[in-house]
């Protein structure tokens, strides 16, 4: 039985927690949050740790100390996870739900990821350390 139907998030080592992660990067696309309704609203402006070729942060140890509002899921308060894009693992799981057939545990390998058009490669702008953006100009409607 996959690790992932049998045990809880919590209860999962590291290697079987860092697995789940299919290297989409939408967590690390800037959001917003409309104060009133507190839905959450992605731009498609990527942090700038993000390297975009490979969708992976380039300081992945040390994130949280350089940037403050990174999120450190292992930390993640339940009223937190909706911060989290739909198609990720750690939000889905948590609502109680399956793992995505393209999902890289399953299909066993990460082509599923860019056929299914998770990963934000194809759209992700990085922000520099020099941009002076009004992130509603960007904001994706389509992604949830
Ligand atoms: S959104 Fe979830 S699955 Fe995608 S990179 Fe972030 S943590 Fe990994
Ligand atoms: S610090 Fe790294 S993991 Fe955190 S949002 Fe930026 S690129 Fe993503």
């Amino acid at each position: 039985m996959n690790f992932w139907k049998t045990k809880t998030l919590p209860e999962m080592t590291t290697s079987e927690w860092e697995s789940l992660c299919d290297g989409c990067a939408k967590c690390c696309l800037h959001k917003l949050e409309d104060e009133d309704t507190g839905d959450i609203y992605f731009t498609s402006i990527a942090c700038r740790l993000i390297d975009l070729t490979t969708c992976r942060c380039t300081r992945y140890a040390e994130r949280t100390q350089i940037i403050p509002d990174c999120l450190d899921l292992r930390q993640l308060k339940t009223e937190q996870y909706h911060w989290l894009p739909t198609t990720c693992a750690y939000r889905l799981l948590h609502e109680g739900k399956d793992l995505p057939e393209w999902h890289p545990l399953v299909l066993k390998s990460t082509r599923g990821v860019e056929e299914s058009g998770i990963s934000i490669r194809s759209y992700a702008r990085k922000e520099s350390k020099d941009d002076d953006l009004d992130l509603e100009d960007f904001i994706l409607e389509w992604l949830e």
